[in-house]
């Protein structure tokens, strides 16, 4: 049997670097590596590792060599930018050999939950507007550093790569520790990580939900730099998870920093709503991509330029009819941006029937209003007019406009 290439399979209590590292828990994990939580023995710090799978794996030497590219230059980039701070701290990165081949691992600073586990705790899954809010605002602040000092396109900006910064890290590790004692697991090198114990820092989410009822702003990170590109060489390669790819990355376009920008808008759209806005799907006679497409015209309202869709309709051999017509005979109503206005009141005031405590503020109708206007802005078919980072952080919905 073959064992090269995969995930590597750490356990807990395992050093690294001559002793320097002890894994201590597990954080996460994603597609091509496994994140843990280590105490630095140097530097008496704690420390996230995340080991990449090895080469051979599907994730080619490559990508890690861009990952580990791009995380040297957000670490070389300016750290007073307001945001550098909502953009993963990427402190030195290390190789070491096993079975399966070689696995280069990125030490960065430890957080908290990704979205989806914090939403997980909520009741009805959707988050407060307030909490929403501040969470878009710090991740323009990243993606305006990315995309304007680092000149970076993060290119998979999607929930599960957004996490918070623990209030006090120590603190929650001292009474988690308390609760779990850590123990010393053994399995075989083809378990898929998703089985390795899981004991994500603060699993315990009540000392986040104390604080911020006592009036403490959340904070949040951009992390996963996996699917990073620099803009210093045209993008044309498909890129984004798919609900969350942008129109001119379906239509094989070339693309640049509006992409992180269209996939902000679709979430901000997701966390309001606890629905994905896009879901294309393929059948018998319509490609996926078609029905993408054809879901992004009546959803945004707006039509696709003729000669781009012309085009694309010419690269997709499909000559005879030109994009327009295959988009509107495949839109079976239109879409009123006035539905989830109204589905986000009524969660809104569902919320607020909850009677949390937590930091949800009861959003008007008018605020709301200048909401769906903000994404409509991220959500501009054409990127040349799409807005940026940078001017949405100016709309007075934000705190430090
Ligand atoms: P992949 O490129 O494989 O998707 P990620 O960088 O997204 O890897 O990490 C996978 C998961 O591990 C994340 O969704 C998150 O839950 C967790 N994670 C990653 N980095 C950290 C970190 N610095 N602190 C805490 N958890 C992390
Ligand atoms: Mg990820």
């Amino acid at each position: 049997v073959d064992q090269r290439g995969g995930f590597y399979p750490t356990r807990l209590g395992e050093m690294f670097e001559d002793g320097r590292f002890v894994v201590t828990r597990k954080l996460g994990w994603g597609a091509f590596s496994s994140v843990w939580l280590a105490r630095d023995r140097l530097n008496d710090r704690h420390v996230a590792l995340k080991i990449l799978s090895a080469y051979g794996s599907k994730r080619t030497a490559t990508g890690q060599l861009t990952e580990s590219k791009v995380l040297a230059r957000l670490a070389s980039s300016n750290p007073s930018h307001r945001g550098f701070p909502h953009v993963l701290p990427f402190l030195e990165e290390f190789t070491f050999e096993s079975f399966a081949g070689q696995h280069v691992c990125f030490v960065t600073e430890p957080l908290s939950f990704n979205v989806p586990t914090l939403r997980s705790y909520l009741p009805n899954k959707v988050f407060p507007l307030k909490l929403i809010l501040n969470l878009v605002e710090d991740l323009l602040k990243g993606l305006e550093y990315l995309h304007d000092e680092c000149g970076i396109v993060h290119s998979d900006l999607s929930p599960s790569n957004i996490l918070l910064r623990p209030f006090d890290l120590d603190e929650i590790i001292m009474h988690q520790l308390a609760e779990e004692p850590s123990t010393i697991y053994g399995f075989p090198h083809t378990v898929s990580p998703k089985d390795l114990p899981f004991h994500p820092v603060s699993s315990i989410p009540l000392p986040f939900f104390h604080k911020s009822d006592s009036g403490e702003r959340l904070h949040w990170v951009i992390t996963d730099l996996g699917e990073a590109q620099f803009t210093d060489k045209p993008l044309t390669r498909i890129a984004q998870s798919y609900a969350l790819r942008a129109p001119e990355v379906i239509m094989g376009l070339e693309y640049g920093p509006p992409i992180d920008i269209w996939s902000l808008g679709c979430l901000m759209y997701e966390f309001i709503a606890g629905q994905w806005l896009f879901d294309p799907k393929r059948s018998d006679d319509i490609p996926m991509e078609i029905d993408h497409l054809a879901q992004i015209t009546q959803r945004t309202g707006e039509h696709f330029n003729e000669a781009v869709l012309q085009n694309y309709a010419l690269r997709k051999e499909i000559k005879d009819i030109t994009g327009r017509v295959i988009l509107e005979k495949f839109i079976p109503h239109l879409y009123c941006w006035t539905e989830m206005l109204e589905n986000a009141k009524a969660r809104n005031s569902h919320m607020g029937l909850v009677g949390s405590d937590f930091i949800y503020n009861k959003a008007d109708s008018q605020e709301v209003e200048e909401v769906i206007k903000f994404i409509k802005s991220c959500l501009t078919l054409d990127p040349a007019k799409r807005i940026s980072a940078k001017e949405a952080l100016n709309n007075p919905i934000f705190e430090d406009s």
